[in-house]
């Protein structure tokens, strides 16, 4: 497998590229070697994404042509759905059948984004006699495309279908600690027959690779994908040429569990908001609020359930929760459970690495939940991104609520009741892009998706997502040119 950049239609292998270790969660193993990226790569693709823009080849494809190409692609990734799904699982460290899940979703949003663009985009109305005005829609230009490690090819594959079907030309810079399946897609676009320079692929660090498509004044706009700390310097970085930016950062997302829901079930989603992809979702329950009444009898069916959660290395069919991406983030989340106890939290369950047999290499953290914690806590406060849930108390839909919003987020919420009115009052009040009742995570291509507050800015998916990429323009056409002497001759 060639693990090189891939830009100009051509891999290429950087001149003073360091070479990196790719990790297998699972086991600490080092699985690949690829080359990082520097300044001058990332120049030579931002040059060659723009030189594509600016020759037409790409924008003015037609968009028969333009969705034939992205069909390919979907069918391509199809044919190796096996393949990449086993990468995907070998560096993110998610179980196969998560893995698979993303590969087919990714065939899917190629699909879903290659046919939208086959229907008129455009607006048309008669303001005044004798004018018509058309409102187009056109192709930002060059699209730097940041993305993260919780879905590495997934996260990349809803920005490059978009844009692409927009019409754009794209630099991506996938996650340096999943490169993998971005590598391996860009083979399938190698295949495919895109014009060279239409999409170009650099690996390497955020500080160095991001950075510069971030503040190069040859990108038209960065769109990016990963923590809220990130996305402030990404948009500092980009003010300079004022560029357009979207961001899709952090969450932590409050899941509102109200007396008069089936504990069975609230507890069945509870679990599944928190637990699938180890926490590592943007969009996870991490914050559990269960009205009074049934507080303690939930917490008892979380635990007994979230105690019998197997955990496990990906390639194991019995496994249903994965690793922590890296040593370095299971770290980070084990620092956060300490937090946690010092600021006088509970632990319910869960709160320790796991070291049985077999796992001990692996960076494996146990289903953790607090209980005891106040709204102003850091694990209540702060995206923990692991396998870590705090479960609150409140008294009455106001209490819950406000506790809902108390965060600085506004990525995603759920509300649990089978109270209909009360589910619209609720989720009408919560600040949050995504939310759901009496379900969790469901995520579609035709609905918008993105956060309030600091949770981001623009949305991915839908149409909406397809026009994030492109620019708007009016042309006024005159019908019956006329002097009109505003100045006298
Ligand atoms: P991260 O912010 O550390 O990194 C994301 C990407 O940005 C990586 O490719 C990284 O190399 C790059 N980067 C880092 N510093 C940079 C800089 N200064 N300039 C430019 N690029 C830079 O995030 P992560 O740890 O990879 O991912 C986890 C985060 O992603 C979580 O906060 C999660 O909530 C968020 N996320 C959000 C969504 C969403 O849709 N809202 C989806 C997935 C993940």
């Amino acid at each position: 497998m060639n693990l090189n950049l891939y830009i100009k239609g051509k891999w290429h292998t950087p001149t003073n590229g360091q070479n990196r270790e790719i990790v297998n969660p699972a086991n600490g193993e080092v699985i690949f070697h690829t080359v990082d990226g520097n300044k001058d790569d990332v120049q030579a693709a931002i040059q060659a994404a723009r030189s594509s823009f600016d020759q037409r080849d790409w924008p003015e494809m037609t968009s028969a042509q333009r969705s034939r190409l992205l069909m390919e692609v979907a069918d391509r990734i199809e044919k190796q759905l096996d393949t990449l799904a086993e990468l995907e699982m070998l560096d993110n460290g998610k179980p196969l059948h998560e893995a698979k899940i993303d590969v087919q979703d990714a065939a899917d949003c190629f699909r879903y984004y290659a046919s939208i663009i086959r229907k008129s985009n455009g607006k048309t109305f008669n303001p005044a006699p004798n004018l018509e005005t058309v409102v187009v829609r056109e192709p930002i230009g060059v699209c730097g495309l940041i993305v993260p490690w919780n879905f590495p090819l997934l996260m990349g594959v809803w920005k490059i279908a978009a844009a692409l079907a927009a019409g754009n030309t794209i630099v991506l810079k996938p996650s340096e600690v999943t490169p993998i399946t971005a590598v391996k897609l860009f083979e399938i676009f190698a295949d495919t027959g895109f014009p060279a320079g239409v999409v170009n692929l650099v690996m390497g660090e955020g500080k160095i690779v991001g950075n510069e498509l971030a503040i190069s004044h040859d990108v038209d706009m960065v769109s990016f994908t990963g923590g809220t700390e990130t996305g402030r310097q990404i948009m500092k970085a980009a003010s300079g040429n004022l560029k357009k930016v979207s961001l899709e950062l952090g969450g932590k997302s409050p899941n509102i569990i109200f007396a008069d829901t089936d504990i069975e079930l609230a507890v069945d989603y509870a679990l599944y908001g928190i637990y699938y992809g180890a926490g590592q979702i943007c969009s996870a329950a991490s914050r559990i609020l269960v009205e009074e009444s049934i507080y303690d009898a939930f917490v008892d069916r979380f635990v007994a359930r979230a105690s019998k959660i197997t955990v496990g290395p990906g390639n194991n069919p019995d496994t249903e929760m994965g690793p922590l991406v890296s040593e370095e983030h299971m770290q980070k989340v084990l620092d956060y459970i300490r937090i946690g106890q010092e600021e006088g939290a509970r632990l319910a369950c869960g709160g320790n690495r796991l070291r049985n047999t077999g796992l001990s290499a692996g960076y494996f953290v146990e289903p953790t939940a607090f209980i005891d914690v106040e709204q102003n806590m850091r694990i209540v406060q702060e995206e923990v991104f692991g396998p870590v849930v705090t479960i609150q108390k409140f008294t009455d839909e106001t209490e819950a609520i406000e506790l809902a919003n108390g965060t600085r987020y506004g990525l995603a919420g759920a509300v649990f009741t089978n109270d209909g009115n009360r589910a619209w009052r609720v989720i009408k009040k919560i600040k949050a892009g995504i939310t759901w009742i009496n379900t969790y995570h469901e995520n579609y291509y035709e609905a918008p998706w993105g956060g309030y507050k600091e949770s981001g800015i623009g949305r991915s998916l839908s149409e909406t997502g397809l026009d994030e990429f492109s620019e708007l323009k009016q042309i006024n056409i005159n019908l019956q040119p006329d002097m009109i002497n505003w100045f006298r001759e």
